[in-house]
């Protein structure tokens, strides 16, 4: 099928979605094309933490900045993807105190609000911490939801007219002189080729950069750094809880919805496509966060994941932590003679809409347009389901759940389906909190599949379905099998295996409705 746009956007995370949302606001026609889900790459495999910018603050002061500035500009347009919990940088005796002393000066420097408490102070609103802490330092950290933040941007985009084109991979380019002219493109689940051309082609695929960028003959000096991290089954802390040292492993807690996620490590990896958590990345993360908070070691784990930042490398560094969080955007007619095409890597979930922001505005200034942005002043629609956990409790006893972990309603889940865009059973999972929290799906996934049914979304037999999602989710629970997350996973594999029979799976998939 032949397409035709005037701005190609390449990759469906927080970026390429805020490049979308910041186009179609400014008019701009712009098709977005992603190889998997919306958020199948970092963008839905991060902390989820809305830095306050206070981590990078000693190493990284530039990145602080962009942190803090777009950390006060989230509050005040997405409010609903955000818990504003504050955090929390705690400084143990063998951290000593010269780098909390130099952190809080940096601090003042970058304006990041920051406050000194006395441990008496910080265990009086943290009582679960180790008393042994020496001091802490409040910072307007919180917890952000990648998922409701990049889909409510991807929903805003299409409001404005742009067009997402999912688990479509753009497989090659036309290039023509000094101008990409087509890009070719072809849909994973169902075959379907695209040939699409476009005025501007935007790669916004983040550890994927230098990968597409092969595709025309360019290269781009990526270290590619995989974090891992853990999810307890409940929260362990109010607050965001960092280590007060230079960025290391296992130095932050942040509470979500109803669990704690504990992170990360830095790995560095050579295929951005293979990679799993390993056991001993388990260890040293509870080994590091139980010295925060001791009784991490009694939790629970539920799952273990990793996601790959996507770090532009300058210059050859030894140590992933060293390289900056600072986004790199370039234009190839710079530096490579192509007019037309324009890469933005690097930065931080937080900085996406800055990001998109300087895209755009680059787009507009080779347009010859002045067209400004107003992705800072207009707030993102919210969905109509509860999104927080408040919200979510609130509505306990007066609807009828699938989720009990993560109190998600039937209404709520029609409502995805009736959008129509799904194209495989885990698009499903990734536009609600179903099989996020502590039971990680064992006991609403089958309620799922008999709704889908009752829709006529699914015909015949669906244990395929729900193999793939067991197959899926193994991926998470392996890594973490001891003590009693061994003993739950028996029960799960006990109930699975005992009533629904399972058998060897066929391709999955999800019908539409007739
Ligand atoms: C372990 C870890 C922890 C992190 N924690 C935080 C945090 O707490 N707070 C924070 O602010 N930031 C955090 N980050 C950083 C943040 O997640 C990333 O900077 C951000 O999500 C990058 O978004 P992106 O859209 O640029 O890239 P991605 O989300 O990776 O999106 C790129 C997309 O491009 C698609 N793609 C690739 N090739 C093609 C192709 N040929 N055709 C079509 N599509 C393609 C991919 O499938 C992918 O979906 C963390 C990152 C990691 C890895």
């Amino acid at each position: 099928m032949d397409l035709k746009t005037e701005v190609l956007v390449i990759g469906g995370g927080a970026t390429g979605a805020g490049i979308a949302r910041d186009l179609s606001l400014r008019g701009i026609p712009a098709l977005l094309i992603e190889k998997g889900d919306l958020l199948s790459g970092a963008s839905g495999r991060n902390h989820g933490l809305l830095h306050s910018g206070a981590r990078y603050v000693v190493s990284d002061p530039e990145a602080a900045r962009e942190c803090i500035a777009e950390n006060r500009i989230l509050r005040k347009i997405a409010p609903h993807c955000l818990e504003e919990t504050d955090g929390l940088f705690v400084s143990l005796p063998e951290d000593g105190l010269d780098f909390r002393d130099r952190f809080i000066q940096a601090c003042q420097e970058t304006t990041i609000p920051a406050k000194l408490l006395s441990r008496e102070e910080t265990l009086g609103l943290e009582p679960d911490l180790n008393p042994a802490l020496l001091s802490a330092v409040k910072v307007p950290d919180g917890a952000i939801d990648p998922f409701e933040l990049v889909l409510a941007n991807a929903k805003d985009a299409e409001v404005h007219g742009a067009t997402f084109l999912l688990h479509t991979e753009v497989t090659s380019f036309l290039v023509n002189g000094n101008k990409v002219t087509a890009a070719f493109a072809k849909d994973l689940l169902h075959g379907e080729e695209y040939r699409i051309e476009a005025s501007y082609f935007i790669n916004a695929t983040g550890a994927w950069a230098d990968n597409l960028l092969k595709k025309v003959g360019l290269c781009l000096p990526m270290a590619l750094s995989k974090g891992s991290m853990l999810i307890t089954n409940q929260r362990l802390s109010h607050r965001v809880i960092n280590r007060c040292r230079p960025p290391s492993n296992g130095d932050i807690i942040v509470p979500n919805h109803t669990v704690s996620i504990l992170g990360t490590t830095s790995v560095r990896l050579e295929d951005v496509e293979c990679f799993e958590v390993m056991p001993h990345e388990v260890s040293l993360l509870i080994d590091e966060t139980s010295k925060m908070l001791p009784n991490i070691r009694e939790a629970r784990l539920i799952r273990a994941y990793a996601g790959i930042r996507p770090l532009f490398q300058s210059e050859e560094k030894d140590d992933d932590r060293a390289i900056s969080r600072g986004f790199v955007l370039i234009d190839h007619e710079m530096r490579d003679g192509l007019n037309n095409l324009i890469t933005i890597t690097g930065g931080k979930l937080v900085t996406y809409r800055l990001m998109a922001e300087k895209t755009v505005d680059l787009i507009c200034k080779k347009l010859n347009i002045d067209l400004s942005c107003s992705t800072h002043l207009k707030p993102l629609t919210k969905r109509d389901h509860p999104c927080s956990l408040k919200d979510r409790l609130k509505t306990l006893g007066s609807m009828e759940t699938l989720c009990d972990c993560e109190l998600v309603g039937i209404e709520e889940v029609i409502e995805v389906l009736k959008e129509g865009k799904l194209k495989s059973f885990q698009d499903i999972l990734r536009r609600t909190r179903l099989t996020k929290g502590t039971c990680q799906g064992a006991f609403c996934v089958h309620r799922l599949l008999g709704l889908l049914h009752d829709l006529g979304m699914v015909k015949e037999d669906s244990n395929h379905i729900l193999k793939g999602f067991l197959e899926e989710r193994w991926k998470g629970i392996r890594p973490i099998l001891w003590g009693s997350a061994l003993k739950e996973e028996e029960l799960i594999e006990g109930i699975y295996k005992g009533i629904f029979n399972l058998k060897k799976s066929k391709e999955f998939g999800v019908g539409s409705s007739e």
